[in-house]
């Protein structure tokens, strides 16, 4: 095994800090510094870019983009704990790292970052779908990223590139597949991580498309899958049945049938919808 830089060994930056794991804040930690630097890679090339990294923890994937030459990285951590293990990234890795203490969720990271920008991050998975929303959901397109490079609970990898016709096909994947083009770029066992979690991992990389795939109103498109998956059992007619008295009309101009189930229904078919719903 290979080292990718001179800093201890992340068991030790573990142990030192004394960094024993939290459920209540997600906590698996990557300790093979060979698989974050792989994972890093994943991004395509970092030199050149900013890096915006949500729940460092003791720094693993951190010192992977490091090593594989992101110019800057903004890390976003919650728990205080983990602060001196990444203050001592960042005393090696001099002007590259600047490290927040607090909440995602809560911290506007732009005002740090200079494009172009990529996100990298194994997610807490309590905000993990949370925090993916609002990145395919920003005010305008293109967003400030380029790329998403992100793990997450296989189970939901797999609803962010699920087709049509599938169970797990549904908002996340309509609203990841208009516009960007998200792959499953590797999967990770439970024993990758410590401590392992009960299921397995992977990771999903996402580029943004310069523009959507099908012409539609953001707003209204996202109203009218919410609306149609909310009763995924349900045929079309009825569950969009809050739409307007002449949904059915609407759904025959967009090319569906209005007996159809939105499992059923393609991304240029929910986007025709929104069209046909918008026009007045
Ligand atoms: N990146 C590290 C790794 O790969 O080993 C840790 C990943 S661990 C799955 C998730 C990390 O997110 C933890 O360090 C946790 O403390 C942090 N975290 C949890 N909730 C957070 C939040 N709301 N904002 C920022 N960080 C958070």
């Amino acid at each position: 095994m290979s080292q990718i830089d001179s800093l201890p060994a992340l068991r030790e930056v573990i142990a030192a800090n004394d960094l024993s794991a939290r459920k209540s804040l997600g906590q698996n930690f990557l300790l093979d510094l060979n698989l974050t630097a792989k994972i890093a890679r994943q991004a395509g090339p970092l030199d050149g870019c900013d890096i915006l990294e949500i729940g460092p923890g003791p720094g693993g994937l951190t010192r992977g983009l490091l090593a594989e030459g992101a110019r800057f990285v903004l890390a976003i951590e919650k728990d205080r704990r983990c602060l001196t293990a990444l203050h001592q990234i960042s005393n090696a890795y001099p002007e590259r790292l600047t490290v927040l203490e607090g909440d995602a969720l809560s911290i506007d990271p732009l005002q740090y970052l200079t494009p172009p920008i990529k996100v990298a991050a194994n997610l807490p998975y309590n905000i993990g779908t949370e925090l993916l929303i609002r990145w395919l959901t920003p005010p305008q397109w293109p967003p400030f990223w380029t790329s998403l490079t992100l793990m997450f609970q296989r189970e939901v990898a797999d609803r962010i590139v699920a087709q049509p016709g599938s169970k797990a096909y549904g908002r996340l994947a309509l609203l990841a597949q208009w516009r960007c083009d998200p792959q499953i770029v590797m999967s990770l066992p439970p024993e990758a991580f410590t401590p392992p979690p009960k299921i397995s991992s992977a990771v999903v990389h996402f580029t943004a498309l310069p523009a959507p795939r099908f012409p539609a109103d953001p707003k209204v498109l996202e109203r009218v899958i919410a609306m149609a998956f909310n009763q995924r059992r349900k045929m079309l007619r009825s569950a969009l049945k809050g739409l307007g008295p002449d949904i059915e009309d609407r759904l025959v101009a967009a090319g569906l049938k209005p007996t159809e189930r939105a499992e059923q229904v393609s991304l240029e078919g929910f986007c025709n919808l929104a069209r046909q719903i918008q026009r007045t």
